[in-house]
């Protein structure tokens, strides 16, 4: 089977038409097809496009990093943190060193409320994408399951 890798620039806008992420000044961003580097709403769309074109893409938030989950925040007693603790602050579970950071959202009497929820959860992105490359993914590709090459792995 084969598949895609896209090479594209963009900037990313939030639902208020603020700039939150681009490429510009960087290299494009490089992916391949079906191998979960990008978020569904935008990959579906990318697919469909070709080298030169240019789209507004709008990815609802379900779409793209999730609803926030209300799951995601969590009290814990004030003790556990260091005396001077503020809301804004962020932690980091030690355990898993690539687990999103914890965000504090409130200081209490007794404890302090975080917030794990992907920071771009709930909010609808619109990509402005151009496409500066298309090709087909090599085999050796396809087997490691990743890009090679610019703006992918090198090994
Ligand atoms: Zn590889």
């Amino acid at each position: 089977m084969s598949k895609k890798v896209i090479s594209f620039h963009y900037p990313l806008t939030n639902n208020s038409g603020e700039v939150i992420d681009s490429s510009k000044g960087h290299s494009p961003l490089v992916f391949m097809e079906g191998s979960q580097q990008n978020i569904p709403g935008l990959e579906k769309e990318l697919l469909l496009l070709k080298k030169g074109d240019q789209k507004k893409i709008a990815v609802k938030a379900a779409e793209g990093y999730g609803e926030r989950d209300n799951k995601f925040i969590i009290s814990v007693p004030k003790d556990k943190f260091p005396p001077d603790v503020v809301v804004g602050d962020e932690f980091q579970n030690s355990e898993d060193e690539h687990s999103m950071p914890f965000k504090v959202i409130a200081v209490n009497e007794g404890y302090v409320e975080l917030d794990a929820n992907h920071p771009l959860a709930g909010v609808d992105l619109t990509f402005d994408v151009e496409i500066t490359d298309i090709r087909e993914a090599s085999a050796e590709e396809l087997t490691h399951g990743h890009v090679h090459g610019e703006g992918g792995h090198h090994h």
